[in-house]
């Protein structure tokens, strides 16, 4: 087995699991209808759904707790998560909201009107979302090598940047913004050059578009950027987050995923009248400008958090451990796709079960031997998720940051070995119910033959 290097904490506080007999699981699918997002939380041992607003807070961070202020307007806690936004980011403008897609929601809802149409490197599922519901369309550029689950280029969250060119020139007016996810959540949490952003930036400024980032992951992409981008590895990771927002005008993030926090997030950017306008949407839907959706004291665990997923210690080992993962599970024969991102294994089901056609769900089908197996808790992320745009057939691993030691996830590749013994007796799945939007979350779901 491997082992990365040791945790840069101690634990403190523990919560315990407990796994559910393998007797008891099929009747739990059955009753959430083969949706992992359907079954209890106390049902599941290793809960792998996602990264976002599962992270353990360290103890300064429940020491900030106790600090919140809960002043309605400008309170000390706003004034302090302004000032370290503005710190990492060099913004002029701040604005808290409850998590991401609130932002994306404000942003979008703003600035968007139906037939416009806003490119990405790749739009994540809410993202995607919120552009359609406006009758907009959110379109991809990711880079060619970014949507083959075996190529191994460093940077597969790339734009590509001549197709950017190419829309803008020919279709500029209806661009009104450009996004850039980082890293690339949808790609497979693949990061994006510093080289890219600069190149991805110039194409913009040449045709005077804003340029925001889905800064969702921005510490862990930096980190990518100093280990893997020649002329980077002497840079401090403050020093390269500060360049890659010095060229663009402004973000989304969901404060979830590296601000370390369990809920938040914020729009931050330059354009005073555009943040004008945001204003005034932000007090009509979330609350007043200094608190946005947040509580005074999640501001303030959150302004600890963004320090703390700056820290290369940190940054060092939670990227090793999601390495070093999946290293566990190609080990057991069990492809994935490579190289691993940022905060998550993404297991190629396409290539693990080509025994099930696209259409019928092959990593859907994963998903739930992955709790029949294991009561273990991943997502579909293929054509369940994006229908006809999935380019791949995956199931996310997402690890929760310092929640889960190398233990935990060796039980997950165990699991998942069990699995690939008896692959060809796994059947493929259909959809029996769903709705209109972000159907992944609610869908109905049943298997075409009896589950081994
Ligand atoms: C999580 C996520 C979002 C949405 O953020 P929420 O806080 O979950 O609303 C948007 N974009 C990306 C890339 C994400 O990973």
């Amino acid at each position: 087995m491997t082992y990365g290097p040791p945790e840069p904490w101690r634990i403190k506080t523990v919560e315990t699991i407990s796994l559910v007999p393998e007797s008891k699981r099929p009747d739990i699918l059955t009753a959430a209808k083969f949706n992992v997002f359907l079954i209890k939380s106390e049902d599941i041992f290793i809960d792998l759904l996602t990264d976002s607003g599962t992270s353990a807070m360290s103890s300064e961070q429940w020491a900030a707790i106790m600090r919140g202020d809960e002043a309605y307007a400008y309170a000390r806690s706003f004034m302090r998560l302004r000032d370290t936004v503005s710190s990492i980011t060099g913004f002029k403008h701040f604005l808290p909201t409850h998590q991401g897609r609130a932002a994306e929601h404000l942003l979008f809802g703003t600035i968007l009107k139906p037939g416009m149409i806003v490119p990405s490197n790749n739009h994540f599922d809410t993202t995607r979302g919120n552009i359609e519901s406006l009758g907009t369309e959110a379109m991809d550029l990711v880079i060619e090598e970014g949507r083959d689950p075996q190529n191994l280029h460093p940077f597969k969250g790339n734009m590509d940047t001549e197709k950017l060119d190419h829309l803008l020139t020919e279709k500029g007016d209806l661009v009104p913004i450009v996004m850039l996810t980082v890293t690339n959540n949808t790609g497979g949490g693949q990061p994006v050059s510093l080289e890219n952003i600069r190149a991805v930036s110039a194409v913009c400024r040449k045709h005077h578009k804003p340029l925001f980032f889905d800064a969702c992951r921005y510490a862990e992409n930096a980190w990518f950027i100093k280990k893997r981008e020649p002329g980077q590895e002497n840079r401090s990771i403050r020093e390269i987050t500060r360049e890659m927002f010095s060229l663009v005008d402004g973000c989304t993030m969901s404060a979830k995923k590296d601000g370390l926090v369990n809920i938040g997030g914020f729009l931050a950017g330059n354009d005073d009248s555009l943040f004008e306008a945001l204003q005034n949407q932000l007090i009509l839907k979330e609350g007043f400008i200094t608190y946005g959706g947040m509580a005074g004291r999640d501001l303030e665990a959150l302004a600890v958090g963004l320090d703390e997923a700056l820290d290369e210690a940190y940054l060092q080992y939670r990227i090793g451990q999601v390495r070093d993962f999946g290293e566990m599970i190609k080990a057991v024969g069990v492809p994935i796709l490579e190289p691993t991102g940022g905060h998550a294994v993404y297991v190629d089901a396409r290539s693990m079960l080509p025994h099930i056609p696209q259409s019928q769900l092959p990593a859907q089908a994963l998903t739930v031997m992955l709790y029949l197996r294991g009561a273990i808790r991943g997502v579909e992320i293929g054509s369940v998720m994006f229908g006809e745009h999935a380019a791949m057939e995956l199931v996310r691993l997402a690890v929760p940051r310092r929640v889960y030691t190398y233990n935990h996830l060796a039980f997950v590749a165990e699991a998942l070995e069990r699995i690939n013994r008896e692959k060809d007796r796994i059947p493929g799945f259909e959809i029996t119910y769903q709705q209109k939007h972000l159907r992944h979350f609610t869908a109905h779901f049943k298997p075409l033959s009896p589950l081994p």
